[in-house]
């Protein structure tokens, strides 16, 4: 049962398509490296096509069919809405990725300095092999709040002309002893501290610590925050420069945080391109955290999207507690995650039969998790069996995979937490290279074909 390469399929109108789809691709990966920025990126997109900021709408007012309106949750997560013609009572239908990507954030007293040379100290965030963020350059984005409610942006090491940061790691010619340690602890978590500068500028004659001292004025004059600052200020370091069409052909994509970003951006392109008034309700849920285990006020485990389905029902009808569970119980989901795309140099860990190959489509994962399926959202038959035909007769290319091996390791998405009200939900998503690497790769194929996916399941499903 071999899928077709994707590739082969496609015409010359279907190249064009595709050359466009990832060119806005690398933009939005490119001004989009952390969940907050994703956001900000989404709801720009959004708003050029008419969606509305439910916030902002006048209270008591009523929606109907066709309209298009968007939720903000703290500016880390965010939910498309185009209602459709039938009553939510009869379910939505839902995309949802994480804009979140594995990352090094600063902790929040973080700057010393130690034999000459100034320090951000760090504590990673997400599942990171740390010794493959050494040596390679590095960029701070994020935001630092300050005491009297201003709230700074920060962006520093992707403009060509401005400095990057990293951490450097033992030279080869002293690395005797490193060498002989396990690849988990060759680089341990407290050593990730970013180098951010050298050069001394003494305060006074006391000053013991010039060089913290003149990286404390640059930020002063640069961003006009003080140390203290770095208390409520949450900066995340990620690999510096831009997205890079990759290999010969250019059939790949060289991104940081395709996982997720690679499936929230085929879902925003999908919802974003349909003009028409949908049958049901459509939905795309960008949610943050998901890294993490999806916890806290912005990961998919709070309750912002039931809450923003309770309002869309409250402004398309009558709202009842009822209504909003028969909503949530009749949706249907797609849980749009990356997959492990199959790596030739390690083939050991993958079953042929059962793996993600880059190029031949959108990949479905009827389940994911850990020995023996743990922890994991089992799609129904009946449900994989109904979009096996909706994506024939759409004409997309797919695939379907398992994570690996029986027994050789695992992973989760936001999938178990919205089947828990019921409703079918099924892993689907691109297949990626390196995943969780600084730099991932994956086929611009795959990027298409979730697109074509992602819009015949919300208009069709
Ligand atoms: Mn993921
Ligand atoms: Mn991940």
């Amino acid at each position: 049962m071999e899928r077709k390469v994707a590739w082969e399929t496609y015409s010359n109108e279907d190249i064009a398509k595709l050359d466009a789809i990832c060119a806005n691709y690398a933009k939005f990966l490119d001004n989009g490296k952390t969940e907050r920025e994703c956001v900000s990126e989404a709801v720009k997109l959004a708003e050029k096509k008419g969606y509305k900021d439910f916030a902002k709408l006048k209270a008591g007012k009523k929606l109907k069919a066709g309209d298009c309106v968007y939720f903000n949750c703290m500016g880390k997560a965010v939910m498309l809405f185009k209602i459709g013609k039938q009553p939510l009572e009869k379910g939505l239908n839902i995309v949802g990725a994480h804009i979140d990507s594995p990352r090094i954030d600063i902790k929040q007293n973080p700057l010393y300095e130690e034999s000459g040379i100034a320090y951000l100290d760090t504590h990673y965030y997400g599942g990171i092999k740390k010794y493959q963020w050494v040596t390679i350059p590095l960029a701070m984005h994020g935001v630092v709040a300050k005491k009297d409610g201003e709230l700074v942006d920060i962006v520093i090491g992707e403009d060509p002309k401005d400095p990057v940061v990293g951490i450097s790691d033992l030279l080869i010619h002293l690395s005797a002893d490193q060498l002989q340690k396990k690849a988990s602890v060759v680089i341990e978590g407290e050593d990730l501290n970013i180098i951010i500068g050298n050069r001394p500028q003494k305060v006074d004659d006391n000053d013991k610590a010039p060089v913290k001292s003149a990286m404390l004025k640059i930020l002063e004059e640069k961003y006009g925050i003080e140390e203290e600052d770095f208390l409520s200020a949450e900066i995340e370091v990620v690999p510096a420069g831009p997205t890079r069409d990759f290999g010969l052909d250019r059939s790949m994509i060289l991104g940081y945080g395709h996982d997720d970003r690679v499936c929230a951006y085929a879902q925003i392109d999908a919802i974003l391109s349909i003009d028409e008034v949908p049958a049901y309700t459509i939905c795309c849920v960008l949610a943050d955290k998901e890294e993490i285990g999806s916890v806290g006020a912005t990961g998919m485990s709070a309750k912002y999207f039931e809450n923003a389905v309770a309002e869309l029902i409250n402004a398309t009808g009558d709202y009842s507690d009822l209504i909003l569970r028969r909503a949530l119980a009749a949706s249907r989901m797609l849980s749009c995650d990356v997959s492990a795309g199959f790596d030739p140099n390690f083939a050991g860990v993958f079953e042929a039969k059962n793996t993600a190959y880059l190029g031949r489509g959108v990949c479905f994962n009827k389940f994911t998790g850990r020995g023996g399926k743990g922890g994991s959202n089992d799609a129904n038959a009946e449900y994989l069996g109904k979009l096996r035909k909706l994506m024939d007769d759409a004409g997309v290319n797919f695939q379907t995979a398992e994570l690996g091996k029986v027994d050789q390791g695992g992973g989760g998405t936001i999938a178990y937490i919205c089947a828990a009200y019921g409703m079918e939900v099924i892993d689907s998503g691109v297949a990626v290279l390196s995943m969780h690497a600084p730099w991932e790769i994956i086929s611009k194929a795959d990027l298409y074909e979730a697109v074509k996916a992602y819009r015949a399941f919300m208009l069709n499903a």
